[in-house]
């Protein structure tokens, strides 16, 4: 998609600190950090949101590689993981991300 802003973070066109990264998915740090630990995990395919996401073995490598970012981080027993879906949801960038936040307390319920 040639105007969504982590097709161009995929394709090296932006910037990031980049986390992580393999044939499918990458992982950078969120410019705007919300907690110690802030990282978005990203398939590289352009998908605008998990409820257009129909492939379960992308969506388990996403979940995966949050889990790991976190372990390695130092956060593996205490992080979030957060997905906005839609715009009421909270989503802001039309391409599927996974949220990994860790390094404080977290309140429940999320605003
Ligand atoms: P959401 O509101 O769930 O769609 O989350 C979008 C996230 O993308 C926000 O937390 C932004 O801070 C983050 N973000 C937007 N642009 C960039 C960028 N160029 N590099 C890293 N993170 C970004």
């Amino acid at each position: 998609m040639a105007e969504c802003i982590f097709c161009k973070i995929v394709a090296k066109e932006l910037p990031s600190r980049l986390v992580y990264e393999d044939d499918d998915i990458i992982a950078f740090n969120d410019l705007n950090a919300r907690a110690p630990l802030h990282v978005l995990v990203v398939p590289r395919r352009h998908v605008e949101r998990l409820s257009d996401l129909d492939d379960a073995a992308l969506a388990g490598k996403l979940a995966l590689a949050a889990a790991r970012i976190a372990r390695d981080a130092g956060h593996g027993d205490n992080f979030r993981l957060v997905v906005n879906n839609g715009a009421g949801a909270g989503q802001s960038v039309f391409h599927l991300h996974f949220h990994v936040l860790g390094g404080r307390q977290f309140t429940w319920p999320p605003g």
